[in-house]
């Protein structure tokens, strides 16, 4: 029988890139939600935008470029000025990963075990996860969708390299 957990971690640990996982922990809601009418501020330096304490993981896995359907370019030029573009793309990740919604991909170079959060780096919102399972219900690795944030991505990424020095931002570590 194929192992397909094993399968996807090889070609992941041969092809695949670390990324950096800010899981939010959402035990812990961010006091900015209280003074915002419900919502997460985006530019909070404390939960980035999503609402709750975050903590830093780095994952392993492998992006793909979500599916664009073909009329995507005229519908793109047809766009309402003002529109911008959200790009998306599709992580699959170690089954160790358990990304949840909400939680943040950054994709940039690492040093060793510290990321390197510049001018380069991308920064992706998770809104839907696919646990993909085998036959025994046994999960093999996820697949997580996730849309980029074109408006406030410089904000959010100048806010993970400010955080990386405060107790509120555990420090990164691997995935469990
Ligand atoms: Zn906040």
């Amino acid at each position: 029988m194929v192992d397909l957990r094993k399968e996807l971690g090889d070609i992941i640990r041969d092809y695949g890139s670390d990324y950096l996982l800010i899981k939010a922990k959402k035990t812990i809601p961010c006091k900015c939600v209280a003074g915002n009418h419900g919502t997460a501020r985006d530019d909070c330096p404390v939960c980035l935008g999503t609402g709750y304490l975050v903590k830093a993981v780095r994952v392993r896995g492998r992006s793909a470029i979500a599916a664009i359907p073909e009329t995507l370019p005229r519908m793109m030029s047809n766009a309402e000025p003002g529109q911008v573009a959200v790009p998306s793309k599709q992580f699959y990740l170690n089954y160790k990963s358990r990304p949840y919604r909400k939680d943040l991909i950054v994709v940039c170079e690492w040093d060793g075990n510290v990321p390197i959060i510049d001018e380069y780096s991308e920064i992706f919102e998770v809104n839907e996860v696919d646990p993909n399972r085998g036959d025994n219900g046994r999960i093999e690795y996820f697949i997580a969708s996730a849309k980029g944030d074109p408006i406030n991505s410089k904000v959010r990424l100048a806010n993970i390299i400010s955080n990386s020095k405060k107790e509120f931002y555990v420090s990164v570590g691997d995935e469990e």
